[in-house]
């Protein structure tokens, strides 16, 4: 059987969009609709498949079948490729699956040359019309299919308007163009090596396989990364007649939205250009009037347009974003799809269509895409203000959001600055390192110098919903004399900057922000996906703040409370560091001793924010080098105060030192080696819990208290006696007690390889993704960015494992380990806290393998909710 790779838009319909595409769909659903599309057909996406499988050719039988349908086309319009007496011009259109930015641009008036033009012009009696058409296809076919610069032609037409002494393209006369063709043609010889090509079939072929070229291009390439589409797609092609709007004054061309993708507003949305073609109504050549206008030019073709356009709208169930032409005062329709709008219209338009009845409650919440509720999540420019702000430079948009406020050039400087003025800081650095932590967390945005998006600072700000801007090559930071230079301007400690977190661009400037809330629209619509999903949804927060945050976003709990991070402060680095230091367990006491009660404030305060929801703490999880001194004069100060001399202290740093701190002395590991450790935490943590408790009596307490980093069930249940232990004598002491639970982070994949036995110690497991994935795939999260990028050009990998968990290894072991640790303990309470809780992709696997809940950072809390109504509609369990 031979595949069938070619569709006459009237064989298709809007449900074939795998095979023809999202644009070929949706021509053979208006083709089907009876609505006015000029005739064509669609070369499938897997014909594009096939393209690469042969080798970057297309196959003699695909081109054979091109071929027929084209005769079929020619017998459909009545008109012929090539004839001179009649011909028949083609636009040539790439279409995938998704709408895609970064494929190939459309080449229209396919089918001409010398010969034909003659008889275009003759025909149609109108010579400035088909030169017009014959000038642009050649700069579009130079530019689409031989990837000359754009620029060259564009050049050409400036310079003969400028002897015309006119100013729009409109004002050439047929002369002009004639002279321009020959002037194009020239530029194309000049450059390529030979003349253009005047075989219509030829050019046919030359743009089709254009377009599947496209697929594969960088820009492409990038889009789909970031987007999730799988290169395995492939692009479909339509080749449709041509409808012509540069025909003269009763000809045009537009674009229109049935509602405003800006706000949402119900109202036709959108502009024409009278006697023009394609995108000039984009490209800005002139100024474009709006849809209303047409009212005044043409009423009886926007009556048509406007009824057209309703019933696309009552036919997909959603906005419609539409291009058409008029040619000689009839109406063509030459595509329509889904809208891309902004988030806030995206909340409007899904409530607004339930409430017009038109969609499900389900379908509102399908409808909007949860990844694009983080811009609506962080503060936002105060959009006037945006409009009059100039940026002096730009980087990579690494966290979103906007900041506003005055530089500092380390952490240090951050917070004393706040402390003493009050005013919002933005923190300028080379690059960030974990002792920054604090400043980062008082900081309104981060600037870095060096770095990608997965830096150390674009992953902290992320996680900590804080705008950041990272790897800005052309900035130059003098950090002793405290300022910097960008863009002409020099910056100095203490002026106001502004990032766009979402753009990346970088302002010289105080830029007005205002903060973000969910309610009206964007309330309504969360509180659907929290009535559809099945999944709980958790933060990560590790301070009373983001708790609050996270509650205000509507987490439901505190799925992972670190509580290292705890231990940077000023006045707890240093009793921590004795710690550390410490040559014996009496030393090592009398320090932790220290810190107890700044603990016990801190769970305290979380749990006072929590009212008795659920809260998982951490016991110690990092290696504990990374709470030491770095500095000389630091080193001075803590040897002075234990009695010890400043080469003991190095020494002791020294013998901490790691080859390879990531799979080092860290985890549940520090507490076998210190056990002291773990009770002060325990202590802390229910010392809080019963404090809390009898304040409020009628808050349900249970804290969950999880040990890191176990892969062996001897070394929990080690470390879990410590805690029994340690429970039992402070509830003797204190004669009280509060309920609490031991459980364990699941990030060693032995861990999860022996979940069964595991599980007969730990009453809830919390799947720790980030460890589990470097453990599993064998690279650091900090070093990973380096390479991957050369994985993802040659497509070894699709996605960064560390932003969406890799299903197939990574997930598997968390599959076995829900599966195993449910064998043992079929209650146990399953979590998952990495950075994939607020992925959307990962959070429908998480709903799928059965977890109970996702943890994720506070900004990502209402993207988890939608994501896990999106998934519990798409996968009932
Ligand atoms: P994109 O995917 O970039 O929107 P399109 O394939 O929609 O590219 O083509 C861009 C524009 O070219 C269309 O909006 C339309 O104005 C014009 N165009 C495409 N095909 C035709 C055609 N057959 N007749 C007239 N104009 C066309
Ligand atoms: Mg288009
Ligand atoms: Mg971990």
């Amino acid at each position: 059987m031979s595949a069938k790779y070619v569709y006459l838009f009237s064989e298709g319909n809007g449900k074939m969009r795998e095979l023809l595409g999202g644009k070929g769909a949706n021509l053979a659903e208006m083709t089907n609709l009876g609505m006015p599309v000029p005739q064509g057909f669609t070369v499938t996406t897997e014909a594009c498949t096939r393209y690469y499988e042969d080798g970057k050719t297309i196959a003699p039988e695909i081109e054979a079948e091109i071929f027929t349908y084209l005769k079929t086309l020619e017998e459909m319009t009545g008109k012929t490729f090539g004839s001179k007496e009649n011909p028949l011009m083609v636009s040539v259109r790439s279409g995938a699956r998704a709408s895609m930015p970064g494929m190939m641009d459309t080449i229209l008036n396919l089918g001409l040359n010398d010969e034909v033009v003659e008889g275009l012009s003759a025909l149609t009696q109108n010579e400035r019309f088909a030169y017009d058409s014959y000038r642009r296809f050649i700069q579009m076919y130079s530019d689409v299919v031989c990837e000359l610069p754009k620029s060259h032609f564009e050049r050409i037409i400036d310079e003969m308007k400028e002897k015309r002494g006119v100013q729009h393209d409109t004002e050439l006369t047929a002369a002009d163009m004639k002279e321009l063709v020959s002037l194009f043609k020239a530029a194309y010889k000049e450059m390529m090596k030979e003349d253009f090509p005047s075989d219509p079939r030829e050019q046919l072929m030359g743009a089709i396989k254009a377009v599947f070229r496209s697929w594969d291009n960088p820009r492409a390439i990038y889009y789909r990364r970031m987007n999730d589409i799988p290169s395995s797609w492939g692009t479909a092609v339509n080749v449709q007649s041509m409808a012509y709007g540069n025909m003269g004054d009763t000809s045009g061309t537009g674009v229109a939205f049935t509602r405003n993708p800006a706000t949402g507003e119900k109202k036709l949305y959108g502009e024409f250009l009278m006697n023009a073609q394609g995108e000039d109504v984009v490209a800005g050549i002139r100024t474009p009037q709006t849809i209303d206008q047409l009212r005044d030019v043409m009423p009886e073709v926007y009556e048509q347009f406007a009824a057209i356009a309703e019933k696309l709208e009552k036919h997909y169930h959603d906005m419609q974003d539409m291009e058409f032409t008029i040619e000689r005062g009839k109406l063509y329709m030459l595509q329509t799809r889904n809208g891309k709008r902004t988030a806030a219209a995206a909340l409007k338009i899904a409530c607004d269509l339930v409430d017009e009845g038109m969609i499900t409650k389900e379908e509102a919440v399908l409808m909007v895409n949860p990844k694009s509720l983080d811009a609506l999540l962080h503060p936002q420019f105060d959009p006037a203000a945006l409009k009059a702000a100039k940026p002096i430079g730009s980087a990579l948009p690494a966290s979103p959001g906007a900041a506003c406020g005055r530089v500092a050039f380390s952490a240090a400087d951050a917070v004393k600055m706040i402390e003493e003025t009050g005013d919002p800081v933005v923190l300028v650095r080379l690059e960030t390192s974990p002792e920054d932590i604090e400043g980062m967390h008082v900081s309104q945005g981060i600037l870095t110098a060096r770095g990608g998006m997965t830096s150390h600072a674009a992953v902290v700000a992320r996680g900590m919903g804080t705008c950041c801007v990272a790897g800005c090559g052309d900035i130059v930071i003098h950090e002793d004399e405290k300022l910097f230079q960008l863009g002409g301007k020099t910056i100095h400690e203490g002026d106001y900057i502004s990032l766009d977190g979402t753009t990346g661009n970088i302002y010289g400037e105080a830029i007005k922000t205002v903060p973000a809330t969910i309610s009206g629209d964007f309330g309504r619509l969360m509180g659907w996906a929290d009535e559809i999903r099945q999944l709980g949804i958790h933060t990560n927060a590790d301070t009373p703040q983001d708790a609050q945050q996270a509650l205000d976003f509507g987490a439901e709990g505190i799925g992972l409370t670190r509580t290292e991070h705890m231990f940077f402060g000023a006045d707890r680095i240093r009793p921590m560091r004795k710690m550390i230091l410490s040559k014996t367990e009496e030393q090592r006491r009398k320090a932790l001793a220290e810190l107890l009660p700044m603990q016990r404030g801190d769970f305290e305060g979380i749990f006072e924010v929590m009212h008795g929801l659920p809260v998982t703490i951490r016991l110690l999880d990092p290696p504990l080098h990374e709470f030491l001194p770095k500095e000389e004069s630091d080193i001075e100060e803590i040897a002075g105060e234990m009695g010890l001399s400043a080469v003991e202290v190095k020494d002791t740093i020294t013998s901490l030192h790691e080859f390879n701190p990531m799979m080092g002395h860290r985890g549940c590991r520090l507490a076998v080696s210190y056990p002291e450790i773990a009770e002060m935490q325990t202590r802390a943590i229910l010392e809080a819990a019963i404090n809390v408790s009898k304040k409020h009596p009628g808050w349900k307490i249970v804290p969950e208290i999880m040990v890191p980093l176990a892969g062996e069930v001897k070394e929990l249940a080690y470390v879990k006696s410590i805690i029994v232990d340690t429970a039992n004598k402070l509830f003797d002491e204190v004669g009280s007690k509060v309920d609490y639970l031991v459980g364990t982070m699941v990030e060693v994949p032995r861990a999860a390889l022996t979940a069964d036995e595991i599980a007969q110690e730990a009453e809830f497991f919390s799947f720790g993704t980030n460890d589990l994935t470097q453990m599993c795939m064998g690279f650091s999260r900090d070093d990973a960015g380096r390479f991957l990028g050369v994985y993802y050009d040659k497509k070894l990998y699709e996605q960064d494992p560390f932003a969406r968990i890799d299903q197939k290894g990574v997930g598997k072991l968390v599959e076995m380990g829900v599966q195993l640790g449910r064998k043992t303990r079929p209650d146990i309470h399953l979590g998952i806290c990495g950075e994939h809780g607020g992925d959307p992709s990962s959070v429908e696997f998480f709903h799928r393998v059965g977890l109970d809940y996702v943890s994720c950072s506070p900004f990502r809390v209402p993207v988890a909710r939608l994501a896990a109504a999106q998934a519990a509609i798409r996968f009932p369990r």
